[in-house]
């Protein structure tokens, strides 16, 4: 097999897929390196919430969105996260994003994706744009028949190691047990970190560093440690944000109750809301409750669970079991369901406006319960990059042929609370990425501009130390 391309992409998440596709439909030859025995990364494993603006659903339904109102809503958003986190956001990066999000969506549609529904977040999509696919196997059956066909070179089983340089130009890969060489430049999307305990425990607090995660077991930070190797500059590490694990599988045809039987939170809230309320509950203790409709459609996902739920064919019995008061979720459930039969669009409780499709209650025995386990999904840190998806190193210099997209690339990832934000800027700035790849030639020596702008000069204000 040869394995010299013009672009050798480490890692078959939708970041790289997309990276490929696009290299591909541009003319490149690609290498496609995949740890794993399949491809489609944490896409396949998620819930499959994707956000765009000026999409054909938002036309058909009537919501006005713009970039403009897109890009605004991140700045929100990061000025919420502000308070938790040192943050540095991508600006330029992220109006990239939200005005190419809208081709991603044709993109999908023209590879044969499907989507199902609006999913509204209105405290951080302040116009519906948030959609879900009707099954997220596509991300590795729709992806897998699709880079066959255009040709791209899918190594699985193929783990990268190291990056291969030579006078300081990326030229390569060296994977566990073979090298690869690449002529336009190397990409790194290998997802992140959640997954390498010890590697968190250098950006969080010891006892955090070891809570679960739910995804793939390769996403150990691969293209973090060998971009660093090569002098990548790392941003957003320590933002790697908690919350309730399955939260956003169950949520939809879910309620959670405390020990009393009794709910307490918006289910469907922001993710760092999820969590401080569990932990406001008696015993930081509370669970899911759903029927044998959504465990049957929501099997894989929840038996990814660190725990397995507890299931009983009547509400009271299974109240006993968790240690929840029968009575209470008993009347908690009714009402719910009453809710539901109702025309409101609003919880009246707690304003929970993301509802089951068609309105179903809690209505089919046996009822499970899933303990609410407070872990991580995705780190928001990586790459710092330029608009063409170069990794820059700390002087803002690109490093020659060394190109980030997805979770290993970091300006854009403290937006990861709204919801919806990873899986559609991995992929269009993977599309922007592959098309700049196979088409410009990126210079191999350090862009000047940028490299003045990082010299101190006496303009420049650099801290006086003092004696
Ligand atoms: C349970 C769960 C639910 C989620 N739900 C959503 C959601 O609804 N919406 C949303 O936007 N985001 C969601 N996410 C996050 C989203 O899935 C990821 O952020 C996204 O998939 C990142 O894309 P990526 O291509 O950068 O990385 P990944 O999808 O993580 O793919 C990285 C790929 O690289 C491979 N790899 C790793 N190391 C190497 C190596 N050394 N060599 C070769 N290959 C390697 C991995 O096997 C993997 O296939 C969820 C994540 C999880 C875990």
């Amino acid at each position: 097999m040869k394995n010299t391309a013009d672009i050798v992409v480490i890692g078959g998440g939708p970041a790289g897929v997309a990276t490929a596709l696009e290299a591909s439909k541009n003319g490149a030859s690609v290498l496609l390196l995949e740890a794993d025995t399949l491809i489609g990364g944490n896409a396949a494993r998620s819930t499959g919430y994707l956000a765009f603006q000026g999409f054909a659903m938002q036309d058909k339904a009537g919501f006005e969105d713009s970039a403009e109102i897109f890009y605004a809503d991140m700045v929100e958003e990061i000025n919420r996260q502000k308070e938790n986190y040192g943050i540095e956001f991508d600006a330029e990066l992220a109006k990239v994003f939200a005005q190419e999000s809208a081709s991603t969506y044709d993109w999908l549609i023209d590879l044969g994706f499907e989507f199902n529904r609006f999913l509204p977040r209105p405290l951080q999509h302040s116009v519906n744009r948030m959609v879900d696919v009707t099954d997220t196997s596509m991300f590795t059956k729709v992806f897998s028949d699709v880079l066959e066909k255009n040709d791209v070179d899918i190594r699985t089983s193929t783990r990268a190691r190291r990056l291969l340089v030579d006078k300081s130009v990326i030229v390569g890969v060296q994977a566990e047990n073979e090298t690869f060489r690449a002529n336009l430049g190397v990409v790194l999307a290998a997802g992140g970190y959640q997954a390498n305990s010890s590697l968190r425990k250098k950006y969080q607090p010891e006892n955090m560093a070891s809570t679960p995660y739910l995804g793939t077991q390769y996403d150990v930070g691969d293209g973090h440690i060998m971009g660093q190797e090569v002098g990548g500059e790392l941003i957003n590490m320590t933002m790697i944000p908690p919350l309730i694990m399955v939260g956003s599988a169950l949520v939809e045809d879910s309620i959670a109750v405390n020990a009393l039987g009794s709910r307490f939170h918006d289910e469907a809230g922001p993710y760092d809301y999820r969590v401080k309320e569990l932990n406001n509950q008696p015993g930081r203790s509370a669970h899911y409750i759903y029927d044998n409709h959504t465990y049957m459609k929501k099997m894989q996902l929840i038996n990814e669970m660190p725990e397995t739920p507890s299931t009983a064919n009547s509400l009271m019995e299974l109240a006993e079991i968790i240690g929840s008061d029968p009575k209470g979720l008993d009347s908690e459930i009714a009402r719910w369901n009453d809710f539901l039969s109702s025309s409101k669009e609003r919880d009246p409780e707690f304003g929970r406006v993301i509802l089951p499709a068609g309105r179903r209650g809690i209505l089919e025995p046996p009822y499970y319960a899933s303990k609410m386990i407070t872990g991580i999904n995705f780190p928001a840190g990586g790459f710092r990059v330029n608009a063409d998806l170069q990794v820059l190193n700390v002087y803002g210099e690109p490093i020659p042929k060394l190109f980030a997209v997805g979770d290993c690339s970091g300006g854009l990832g403290p937006v990861i609370g709204m919801g919806g934000m990873r899986i559609t800027p991995a992929l269009t700035l993977g599309r922007v990425a592959g098309r700049k790849i196979a088409t410009q030639n990126f210079e191999c020596t350090p862009n000047p501009e940028r490299l003045d702008s990082y010299i101190p000069s006496n303009e420049m204000k650099v801290p006086v130390i003092d004696d």
